[in-house]
């Protein structure tokens, strides 16, 4: 059935996307992981998960840890697609607020995408902590009306997330605003159910822990080949080694879509930038702060008293132009932080962008291949697509363990 498109290869680039450039900030800090050898034999077992990012890893770590045996292979060494631009904040909030999603996909439905992610960034947490991953860490989360006009929407949010138990505070108002933020804002949604990590860390921890749960996994070996057969599926590799598998994930994140319906998602180009360490608490309680206007600009701390800024997401039409368009969009960021931020002083060290991919509702895909049995695809979409993902490994395990899953209905490609 599916075949990958293996051209194209080089650094940063495996089948047709090149997701990142620049220097993403996890990659210089953690370098790349203890190096598994690329695949020089046949191979077998219950799950085949191709892609080794934090998707792929998760899936590893909750398929594992359930009994399931498992062989993860990538193309690249993992972690270094998306997963070490990502700035990973991890948050229940989707990119679409409460109140549109219920307009988009009906309130029985956004209520429990809500929920799920509730579920998820605790789940995360759970996670890192069992198998003793300290970067992870819990934070608050603030978002903030970025004009007056929008603080009656954030109230109306308020009220919605509240009637459905939704944890989340209002703070209404200049002063109240103030009492967490340094800077002025009509009124901001906070909540304490956030988190931070470093992505690319917490893949390769998940990653060592599952070998400890006996999984096998390969670096530098690409699928060129997908075939589902009737006792489940067989995977060729480049260097023509099989996998086969009684079912198989494909968490290759966005090079995935080279193999679905054209209109499913919508790719944007993103900016980051990290500042050199400094000693000063630049806010309160280090929360992840974000704001109402799309696209929105976001801010978060990382280990050593560094700042990460980002936003200034656009349309992703080529490699060439998102790149070309680093430098200008580090400096925008730059005037965004310092207006909010006139009193400290941000020395940027390193700067990149990435592709990531977003939907109509801001939910993922979670669902068997169109036309497939045995073939899953777990693709975390958005500003959270990394809670998503933590999603989307439990509930394909759930899946694969014949145990009843009615929420997947809520991201199937055919929603
Ligand atoms: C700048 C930036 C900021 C972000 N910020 C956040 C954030 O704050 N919070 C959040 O939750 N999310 C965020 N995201 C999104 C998040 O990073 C992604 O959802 C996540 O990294 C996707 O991980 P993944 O494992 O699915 O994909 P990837 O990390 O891209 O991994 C997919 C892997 O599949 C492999 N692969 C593909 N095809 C094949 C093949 N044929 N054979 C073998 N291997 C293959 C690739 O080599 C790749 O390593 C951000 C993204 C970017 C770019």
């Amino acid at each position: 059935m599916g075949l990958f498109n293996p051209t194209d290869r080089n650094e940063g680039t495996v089948g047709s996307q090149n997701l990142h450039s620049g220097l993403p900030y996890w990659l210089v800090r953690n370098g790349l992981s203890s190096s598994f050898f690329q695949l020089a034999e046949d191979v077998r077992a219950d799950v085949v998960i191709v892609g080794g990012g934090i998707t792929g890893a998760l899936c590893n770590y909750s398929f594992s840890s359930a009994g399931i045996s498992t062989v993860v292979v990538d193309g690249r060494s993992f972690g270094t697609g998306s997963t070490c631009a990502s700035t990973a904040l991890l948050q229940y909030e989707i990119d679409t607020p409460l109140w549109r999603l219920v307009d988009l996909v009906g309130e029985g439905n956004a209520v429990a995408a809500y929920h799920l992610s509730i579920r998820a960034v605790e789940g995360l947490k759970a996670t890192a902590q069992s198998i003793g991953f300290d970067g992870l860490t819990s934070r608050p989360s603030i978002q903030y009306a970025s004009k007056p006009s929008h603080a009656k929407q954030l109230r109306m949010e308020f009220k919605l997330r509240q009637a459905h138990g939704i944890p989340v505070e209002l703070l209404d108002g200049q002063e109240a605003v103030q009492s967490v933020l340094p800077f002025a804002a009509a009124a901001a949604l906070r909540c304490d159910t956030a988190a931070e990590t470093d992505a690319l860390a917490f893949a390769q921890a998940l990653h060592n822990a599952s070998v400890k749960n006996g999984a096998k996994m390969f670096e530098h070996t690409h699928v060129v080949e997908v075939k589902e057969v009737k006792a489940g599926v067989e995977l060729r590799t480049e260097e023509g080694h099989h996998i086969r598998a009684n079912y198989m994930v494909y968490a290759t994140g966005y090079e995935a879509l080279d193999k679905l319906p054209k209109d499913v998602v919508d790719l944007n180009s993103t900016y980051a930038m990290i500042s050199a360490p400094m000693d000063v608490e630049p806010w309160i309680d280090q929360a992840l702060i974000w704001e109402t206007a799309t696209p929105y600009l976001y801010m978060r701390t990382a280990p050593g008293g560094r700042i990460i800024v980002g936003g200034r997401d656009e349309p992703f039409r080529s490699p060439k132009l998102r790149d070309a368009l680093l430098a200008k969009k580090a400096n925008a960021l730059y005037g965004d932080f310092s207006k909010l931020f006139p009193d400290t002083s941000f020395k940027t060290e390193f700067k990149w962008c990435g592709t990531f991919g977003s939907t109509k509702d801001g939910l993922p895909y979670i669902d068997r291949g169109p036309k497939t049995r045995r073939c899953f695809y777990a693709l975390g979409m958005g500003g959270n697509g990394i809670t998503f993902s933590a999603l989307a490994a439990d509930l394909i395990r759930d899946r694969i363990l014949g145990r009843a899953v009615p929420d997947l209905d809520l991201f199937r490609f055919d929603r």
